[in-house]
């Protein structure tokens, strides 16, 4: 059997770079040798935007063209709707149980998204609730393997010690076994493994926070090159002139090992700007912004072919609807005999 793997985006924005090298591009890598299931987690967008059904709606079908246009192939890697599988939420309810609260909000990337996203005291019952929920998504699965940017990993470490309890106190699983044996040893989950790749956190063009959709500083799939080079002009650095000795550490520089094609010339600029040889912050930005335009020119060509077709994008959805739920219906039913909580066999269809 080829190993599983989950992840996923939420409507709350359309996808951006940070997206692309973080997560999109390892998933159009391994859809060809793994079993794949792509969510949109539309429940989860309401935890920040319930008062915006209207807009969650439309970035959920939105993101579905980005992945398009990105060159996941929806015959290979189902792609579906969190609020069309009812196991996931129902596995939220149980694994809220498994969970003390203290431990979810510990989690640092919940403190940061709070602190970030500016929600102050007043965040939804249902905010941290999405971080349980989010072990719900991916034990739904029994994934192996969830590919993700690095603000994910304590995500995945919640989700392993969720496996872990789970298969302990349902299972027989004793708490000696190794992580890779719990499936082998009858546990109803593995445990699972974030997959980081080597650009875990893409800079926004604020050249400090993360690339996120909700922080206004990200550069979309859709943007032309006018609008690539108008956002990589805010990005400041602090240098002054060309002869300036710069920080290949800096922003700027990420972008440049993130999306200049060839190394050769990626270890020529850094080398030219450490040394401040004659380069100035302009070149490299315009070097930069041909690169990225260049990545984003096949994405976009194919993006528009889909721009007007909604019963295309809801065809998909719904077949990776009925594929996401034939695996979680079955793990649902695993979970709850272990649980002693079944009682009868159910089927969940769609018209
Ligand atoms: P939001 O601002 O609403 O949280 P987001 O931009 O953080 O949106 P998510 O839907 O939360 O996007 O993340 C989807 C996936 O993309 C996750 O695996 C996440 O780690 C990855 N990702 C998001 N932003 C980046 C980034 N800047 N660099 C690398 N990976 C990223
Ligand atoms: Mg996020």
């Amino acid at each position: 059997m080829p190993p599983r793997v989950l992840t996923g985006d939420t409507p709350t924005g359309q996808l951006h770079l940070g997206h692309y090298v973080g997560s999109v591009r390892r998933r159009v890598e391994i859809q060809h040798t793994h079993e794949c299931y792509f969510l949109l987690a539309n429940m989860h967008a309401f935890t920040t935007r319930a008062e915006k059904p209207d807009e969650i709606r439309r970035d959920t079908l939105a993101i579905v063209r980005d992945y398009l246009a990105m060159g996941i192939d929806p015959v290979k890697s189902a792609i579906f709707l969190q609020t069309e599988v009812p196991a996931i939420s129902e596995l939220t309810y149980l694994f809220a149980m498994l969970l003390p609260f203290n431990r979810v909000m510990r989690n640092p990337t919940l403190k940061d998204e709070i602190k970030v996203k500016n929600l102050g005291e007043n965040y939804s019952f249902g905010f941290p609730l999405y971080a349980v929920g989010q072990t719900a998504d991916i034990l739904a699965f029994r994934a192996h393997s969830v590919p993700v940017g690095e603000d994910q990993v304590p995500h995945i470490e919640l989700t392993r010690e969720v496996a872990r309890r789970f298969n302990q106190m349902y299972c027989g699983i004793s708490d000696q076994a190794e992580d890779d044996d719990h499936e082998k040893l009858g546990g109803v989950f593995p445990v699972p493994r974030a997959d980081v790749g080597p650009i875990g956190r893409l800079v926004g063009t604020d050249g400090k926070n993360k690339m996120s959709k909700s922080l206004g500083n990200a550069i979309y799939i859709t943007d032309t090159l006018k609008d690539i080079k108008k956002k990589l002009a805010g990005l400041y650095t602090g240098r002054q002139t060309m002869t300036e000795p710069g920080d290949v550490k800096n922003a700027l520089f990420d972008y440049v090992r993130a999306f200049v094609a060839d190394p050769h010339r990626v270890a020529e600029l850094e080398r030219r700007y450490a040394a401040g040889d004659n380069i100035g912050d302009g070149h490299v930005k315009a070097e930069v912004a041909d690169a990225i335009d260049a990545l984003l020119q096949p994405m976009r060509e194919r993006r528009a072919k889909y721009e007007n077709d909604d019963a295309l994008i809801l065809d998909i959805l719904k077949d990776g609807c009925r594929r996401a739920n034939a695996i979680c219906e079955e793990t649902l039913s695993r979970a709850k005999d272990a649980a002693r909580l079944k009682f009868f066999d159910r089927v969940i269809g769609y018209r």
